[in-house]
């Protein structure tokens, strides 16, 4: 029989070399499952869900949701292995879709699977608005804030011991702990909202991506504004009330502004290229009108 203390330093070790390290906040976190295992589960949940849902026929829109999202892409590898990030991006396949659904939602599965609503496009309303969402979205997955919670809700179910059997032996409970953690929205139902520590780091993340890519980040307050603005008492799983309040979240975002807009200003001189894409759709966001550090 095992003595408690080899069952406590089994623990522990476990839990040591499960942390990884969230880029940009540089904040510890438990990430249990190997990516491997979420990427093999997100693309055959995301493949699912695409058969379930129909895709927008607006190639317009259409369109505008792939060219953010290869933006937003190319900003998070440059940002990636500018910091020694690269080994996060193994096995990615980048997708991006807009589906034909009333709900102002998105969200990305683990390995950059995205999801647009057409719902939200009305909020976002031009591509610097849909480059925040987008932005927050992967932002989310690049935190690995699912592997996060479905950690967490694996050291509370199994005491963190059974990991691999849970992977192998019981694909139901799995199942049932990655649909809390990345459900779809009313499709899947349980989906546990982000946390307010999540939810603050996706906006961090995310606001630094969009500036990367081109997009005036200062789109992202108007944005939030529009969002509190239409989804009172509405709101989908992704945006519910362990949201930050919008005072906080906007407080947030302007002490992140100076910062971001370092990252956005770098791209005058037509460098990256997407700065017209950015804001070619009637934004009227000007760079040279920002006061920096303000
Ligand atoms: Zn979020």
């Amino acid at each position: 029989m095992k003595s408690p203390r080899f069952i406590t330093f089994f623990l522990i070790s476990l839990i040591i070399f499960s942390c990884s390290t969230v880029p940009l906040t540089n904040r510890k976190q438990l990430a249990m499952i190997p990516q491997s295992e979420l990427l093999a589960m997100s693309f055959a949940q995301y493949d699912a869900f695409l058969d379930s849902t129909h895709l927008s026929s607006n190639q317009e829109q259409v369109e505008m949701v792939k060219r953010v999202g290869r933006n937003i892409e190319g900003a998070v590898v440059q940002y990636l292995f500018d910091n020694n990030y690269a080994q996060l991006l193994e096995g990615f396949n980048w997708e991006f879709n807009l589906v034909e659904d009333n709900q102002a939602n998105a969200w990305c599965m683990p390995g950059g699977k995205v999801v647009v609503y057409t719902g939200i496009l009305p909020i976002t309303q031009d591509e610097n608005g849909l480059a925040v969402v987008m932005g927050h979205e992967i932002a989310h997955a690049i935190a690995d804030h699912g592997n996060e919670r479905m950690s967490q809700g694996m050291l509370q179910q199994y005491g963190g011991v059974a990991l691999s059997v849970a992977l192998q032996n019981q694909p139901a409970e799995t199942q049932s702990l990655w649909m809390m953690a990345y459900g779809v929205g009313s499709y899947y139902g349980a989906l546990l909202p982000y946390s307010r520590l999540h939810e603050s780091e996706a906006d961090h993340l995310g606001l630094i991506f969009m500036s990367i890519a081109g997009y005036n980040p200062e789109a992202s307050i108007s944005f939030w504004q529009r969002m509190a603005a239409a989804s009172g008492g509405q709101s989908p799983p992704e945006f519910m009330s362990t949201h930050p309040s919008n005072d906080t979240r906007i407080s947030n975002l302007q002490k992140w502004m100076p910062e971001a807009l370092k990252y956005y200003n770098k791209n005058d001189g037509g460098s990256s290229g997407n700065k017209s894409g950015g804001s070619g759709t009637g934004s009227s966001g000007d760079p040279k009108k920002v006061k920096i550090g303000g």
